[in-house]
């Protein structure tokens, strides 16, 4: 018998894992993707030869995909922590002071939450208790003290996870795994891709038959194939992977009632960064702008990465809301001027992402997971990507492996 034939939309990380699963077993595949490039939200820009990322940047160590990704296709990495840590800066441009009693608190708090973390937080997928899907702040308020919950905010809002009142602290727990939480209060373990995260991406790429470009105008699946429509040709697979935004599906794919419904519930936020040329002595990886992390104050900059050290070029982190590139470009010029008094020289890119796809508190009660993957393996058609298993790369590429590894064999295509 042939190996299947198995076309796979999207050559993000999720798309591109799925492939490299999809080969392990045995089948052909075919990758067709939007752009002229792989990587998806693995975007990396290259400034008097240096690499800066505007989206993905940071990987973490411990992860298992990450080691085994990395010793097929070696990368240089360097350390996201410098031997300087980041800094940490209120609106009126001051530098509040955390002394021994401060970091004392902290740590006792994730001493406490590392023991009582939910482990099914772990596993692929999102296996959720009911109170689970409260939103962050209420989850927090009872547990854990401002501190805790502060430091915490800075690493999901500002990351882009959006607002600790909306969104639910099942993401939260996703996230913010124990080891990740120690690992970035240590400062180890977390690292860059020198050479740019994109880059790593073309490099895995390059195992597998993309097509570049390509304009998906339909899909249909059928009894006997699925066929994909792009440009004049009309080509025939034996199973569909859907690696790209499921909310985004509706205009090319023939969507049944029930996936309709559940896509059309997945929402994001409007998330931009803008690597910008600066003026001014920068020189920690980072730097956070505190009170910034709410609804109130949506288009100020709440953090500033210098992926590369003191170059001059940084990236700024925004949870935009829909305010205009104007206002923001101002803010950028404010938030310098704030912070070590520099100055905004010139803004070499932007990118505006649909970010952190994710439900609300309502859909999740009324189990919008359960529902989601019953549709796994129904018309020819499995569905990997960021609202499975969390928005982070590795997750994304950890969903795709289960996914694949679960449903291969009674996959009926
Ligand atoms: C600013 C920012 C910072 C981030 N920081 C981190 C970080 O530090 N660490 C981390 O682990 N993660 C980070 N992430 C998240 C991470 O990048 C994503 O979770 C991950 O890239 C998702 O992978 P994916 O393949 O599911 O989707 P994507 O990366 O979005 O890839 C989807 C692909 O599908 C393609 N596509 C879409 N529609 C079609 C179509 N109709 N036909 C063909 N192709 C199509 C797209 O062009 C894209 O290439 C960050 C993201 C952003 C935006």
């Amino acid at each position: 018998m042939n190996p299947p034939h198995i076309a796979i939309i999207g050559a993000g990380p999720s798309g591109l894992s799925a492939a490299h699963a999809l080969k392990k077993k045995g089948a052909n595949v075919t990758v067709f993707e939007k752009n002229a490039f792989a990587g998806g939200q693995c975007r990396s820009y290259e400034v008097d030869g240096k690499w800066y990322d505007m989206g993905a940047i940071i990987c973490i160590e411990h992860n298992e995909a990450y080691q085994r990704f990395t010793q097929q296709w070696p990368q240089q990495t360097q350390a996201f922590f410098t031997p300087r840590k980041g800094a940490r800066y209120t609106r009126d441009g001051k530098m509040p002071k955390r002394g021994k009693r401060w970091h004392l608190r902290i740590l006792l708090q994730l001493i406490n939450y590392s023991i009582r973390y939910p482990r099914q937080y772990q596993q692929p997928g999102f296996s959720l208790r009911r109170k689970d899907h409260r939103p962050i702040k209420q989850f927090t308020r009872r547990r854990q003290s401002a501190e805790f919950s502060d430091h915490t905010d800075m690493i999901m809002t500002a990351y882009g996870y959006g607002y600790p009142d909306e969104v639910s602290a099942a993401y939260y727990l996703k996230y913010c795994e124990p080891r990740i939480l120690w690992g970035m209060g240590r400062r180890k373990g977390i690292y860059t891709m020198s050479n740019g995260y994109q880059n790593f991406w073309h490099q895995v790429a390059e195992d597998f038959d993309i097509r570049y470009s390509s304009a998906i105008s339909q899909i249909e699946r059928q009894s006997d194939g699925v066929f994909i429509q792009h440009g004049n040709s009309k080509e025939r697979f034996d199973g569909l992977v859907i690696a790209c935004a499921l909310q985004k599906t509706q205009s090319f794919l023939d969507t049944t009632e029930t996936e309709n419904a559940l896509f059309s519930k997945i929402q994001t936020y409007d998330y931009r960064t803008y690597l910008c040329r600066v003026r001014g002595n920068y020189d920690r990886p980072f730097y956070h702008q505190l009170d910034t992390f709410s609804k109130e104050n949506a288009g100020h900059v709440m953090m500033w990465g210098a992926q590369q050290g003191n170059t001059g070029v940084m990236v700024a982190y925004v949870q935009a809301d829909g305010l205009s590139d104007e206002i923001i470009h101002q803010r950028l010029q404010e938030s310098l001027q704030l912070m070590e008094g520099g100055e905004l020289v010139e803004i070499l890119q932007q990118h505006h992402w649909d970010y952190f796809p994710h439900v609300k508190q309502a859909e999740l009660d009324d189990g919008f997971y359960p529902k989601l993957n019953n549709l796994q393996g129904q018309n020819r058609t499995l569905m990997v990507g960021e609202i499975f298993n969390f928005s982070t790369v590795w997750k994304c590429v950890e969903w795709s492996e289960h996914l694949i590894e679960k449903e291969y064999g009674n996959w009926k295509i």
